[in-house]
């Protein structure tokens, strides 16, 4: 059997019905993983941003468009989570954040399945950011449609991107930790036939949750279940994705002159300074030495 917390997360493509379907799936247990650990989230707030970074991977695959784009996912809800963000980029790295990892919830009694809704929220917005590196960023956003967040997300392909897709996102934890992640979207290309649409749409339901599915077969069958009767072709090769920060200790380092001398004297006198990336929680313990390689401030701007 398969190690599921050792290997690493991909990403699978195909399409379907001579081309008019497009696939994109992320098995991302062990990037979902690592964000828990990180992060020190809570058992809900590891599904909702769970579901989050594997819809921003997913996104930056559907609507990048070089190598170098990066999609930011952002979801302000009115729930106790406060907000998340999820960046993913086309390379197949993705990063995210919460602003409350410690918020969490009872189960759902109705179901009996984490409230990821409820700590979301099920009024607010979505917004998804295209980032390229030479070009003005461009924003698109949705109000909530369920806080379920794949629905949000569909809503947010139909609607902002005028692409009709199917998708589908989810988290299963067991003994307190992540044991599959991942999500799955079926894009609808011009051309797709009604009786191809009603098609997907009939095996998306018969399929059930995502996660149910994730928890008992491969990617690859969750990808060829949705597609059943539609002629699924995958693509031949995996592409890899991973948990991976765009910070660094220079980086880190050079933050530290936006401050004034006279506080960057009093970090060298503490002992030197702390920083800490809130996208991966990276602490960063910079010395005095470093604070005293950076030199004076630049006061030609103030002249
Ligand atoms: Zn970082």
């Amino acid at each position: 059997m398969q190690d599921i917390q050792t290997s690493s997360s991909y990403i699978l493509r195909g399409t379907a019905a001579g081309n008019t379907l497009r696939v994109v799936a992320i098995d991302a247990t062990q990037i979902v993983e690592e964000a828990r650990v990180r992060h020190e989230l809570s058992k809900t707030a590891t599904a909702a941003l769970g579901r989050a970074l594997s819809a921003a991977a997913l996104l930056a695959i559907i609507l990048g468009k070089k190598v170098d784009s990066r999609v930011n996912l952002r979801v302000q809800g009115d729930g106790p989570l406060g907000w998340l963000v999820a960046e993913g980029s086309a390379e197949g790295w993705v990063r995210g954040y919460v602003r409350e990892p410690d918020a969490d919830l009872p189960l759902r009694t109705t179901d009996g399945k984490l409230d990821v809704s409820g700590l979301i929220g099920s009024t607010g917005e979505l917004a998804v950011t295209r980032l390229l590196d030479n070009a003005e960023p461009w924003t698109g956003s949705v109000e909530l449609v369920s806080g379920e967040l794949a629905e949000d997300v569909a809503y947010y392909l139909a609607s902002s991107e005028q692409i009709p897709s199917a998708v589908q996102l989810g988290v299963y934890e067991e003994g307190g930790r992540v044991a599959r992640a991942g999500g799955l979207i079926v894009q609808a290309m011009p051309g797709a036939s009604d009786e191809t649409l009603a098609a997907l749409e009939a095996n998306i339901k018969a399929m059930g949750s995502f996660t149910e599915n994730l928890r008992n077969v491969s990617l690859l069958e969750v990808m060829e279940r949705a597609t059943k009767g539609l002629d699924f072709v995958a693509a031949p090769q995996a592409q890899s994705a991973q948990f991976q920060c765009r910070c660094s200790r220079e980086r880190a380092v050079a933050s530290l002159t936006y401050f004034g001398m006279q506080e960057r004297q009093s970090m060298m006198e503490d002992g030197g300074q702390e920083v800490v990336c809130h996208w991966c929680n990276e602490h960063y313990q910079i010395t005095p030495g470093e604070i005293a390689a950076l030199g004076a401030p630049d006061v030609r701007a103030q002249a």
